[in-house]
């Protein structure tokens, strides 16, 4: 399912509920992940301070975001790394494509970059006749089914073993195998040919450190670590969020960083990397970070909302999420799926039509319980529900319900009237047919007495 209408909401919705397998996949991924960050998470002592730090340090690097940019594109350019500036997706991708073209590039390796899926980085070069891999395995699994990612740090957490041997043997040629080892074995054959031709190698960055103009990629597969070294040519696209003040705030965000998105105490692999091979004999020719703003600014204007930009793109919200948990990524139509991405999505790229995703929430507020970076997400969802409100987002029965409620609580005649009716309705058999709401629920019973009419009877006695 590669779906990014956001009109399509409710049916997608429909769509996963009704999908055993999906319901299936996501249960076992989730579950296993979840009990594994609990081991992990308990293991540490002051895991409420580290939180409290990280949050501290995004916050004041948030506050003074201008600053920080600059003093990173000052340090890196004096380190012989190239900036550009993108207002938006359409510039970022001008970027890559003029450099591509420079270079005569034909084959692209890409590690994992939630913001090259933001602005369609890959299908942009492949219009333009570039060969463009995802070497990470979850991104090269939903690269082989043309579908979107349904995690930030899980991208293919939707497909169980069996739908990825299949979907191997159907695309690479190979024998059907369901192993996780072999299934690896694959993948590592088919994606060390690209990594050995790749003229252009693009990545994300996990952090910009402000201090020393180095960029930090953390991973688990190596193929970061070769996409970033092997071609001439290494295009980092980073969202101007991505910068932290010092290089020692590091030591707060690997310890977080892995226990929240994979459960793990550390990532195999980190990457520090400063400069291009005229400084280092062991990366490549030239470095270019294309720092993308595409609608952060629009956060950033916001008191209320910024926080948002604390996210350190871990995913641990949508695993805690009980809606996530159902639907699966997929469902929202968005690249940020779950409780940041019903944030992120309406403000960041100011799609009116997902207003709706900030109603896809119980606002029981477990996003915020578990996220390292303390965001009060379900805050920010409630404020956005009020904000789609006055727009006029309700539907116009929500709105006259919601009228006749306030006119029965300002008098409460009417409203023992109105009580008195549906109790008489009731009372008849006639259940209430609210589409969509009673279609899964059961109506409640109305108590046959009101507690007015209760309280007056034992007034009376
Ligand atoms: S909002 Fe918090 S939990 Fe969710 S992805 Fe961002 S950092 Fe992780």
């Amino acid at each position: 399912m590669r779906n990014h209408d956001l009109t399509k909401f409710k049916e997608n919705v429909l769509w996963a509920l009704t999908n055993q397998t999906l319901r299936k996949n996501l249960n076992r991924a989730i579950t296993h992940t979840l009990s594994k960050r609990i081991e992990v998470v308990s293991e540490l002592t002051n895991w409420e301070e580290l939180r409290e730090k990280a949050h501290n340090i995004r916050k004041h690097t948030i506050e003074n975001l201008a600053y920080y940019l600059e003093n990173f594109e000052k340090k890196a350019t004096e380190n012989g790394i190239k900036i550009l500036w993108a207002k938006d997706a359409a510039e970022a991708r001008s970027y890559v494509i003029d450099i591509a073209r420079r270079i005569n590039a034909k084959l692209c390796v890409k590690s994992k970059s939630m913001v090259t899926e933001e602005i369609g980085l890959r299908e942009f070069l492949e219009e333009k006749g570039i060969e463009t891999v995802e070497t990470d395995l979850g991104e090269f699994i939903v690269q082989l089914a043309n579908e979107m990612p349904s995690h930030i740090t899980a991208p293919a957490m939707h497909k169980s073993r069996d739908e990825i041997g299949k979907l191997f043997a159907e695309k690479l040629g190979v024998d059907f195998t369901n192993e996780p080892e072999n299934l690896t074995k694959i993948a590592r054959r088919f994606l060390r040919e690209k990594f050995l031709n790749a003229d252009l190698g693009i990545s994300g960055a996990n952090f910009l450190v402000a201090e020393t103009g180095s960029i930090v990629i953390v991973e688990n597969e190596g193929n970061a670590g070769l996409s970033t070294t092997l071609p001439k040519v290494h295009i980092v696209i980073a969202g101007i969020e991505k910068v932290i003040p010092r290089l020692v705030d590091l030591t707060i965000f690997f310890k977080i960083l892995g226990r929240s998105a994979t459960a793990q105490r550390f990532t195999s692999y980190v990457s520090i990397i400063n400069a291009p091979r005229n400084k280092k004999p062991d990366s490549p020719e030239e470095i270019y970070v294309i720092l993308v703003d595409n609608g952060r600014t629009n956060l950033l204007r916001s008191e209320k909302l910024k926080q948002a930009l604390y996210c350190i793109k871990c995913g641990a919200c949508m695993l805690a999420c009980p809606i996530y948990q159902r639907v699966g990524g997929h469902a929202y139509g968005s690249i940020y799926p779950g409780p940041i991405g019903s944030v992120l999505t309406p403000v960041q790229f100011a799609f009116d039509e997902a207003l709706i995703l900030p109603f896809a929430s119980s606002l029981c507020g477990k996003c915020h319980e578990i996220c390292p970076v303390k965001i009060e997400i379900h805050h920010l969802l409630l404020w956005l529900r009020h904000k789609a409100v006055e727009q006029d987002f309700s539907p116009w029965i929500e709105k006259l319900i919601f009228k006749l409620w306030l006119i029965g609580m300002k008098n409460h005649k009417l409203y023992e009237f109105g009580a008195k009716i549906l109790r008489y309705i009731r009372k008849i058999g006639i259940k209430p047919e609210l589409k969509n709401w009673s279609k899964w629920r059961t109506f409640p019973e109305i108590a046959p007495k009101s507690f007015r009419e209760i309280w007056r009877r034992q007034e009376s006695k």
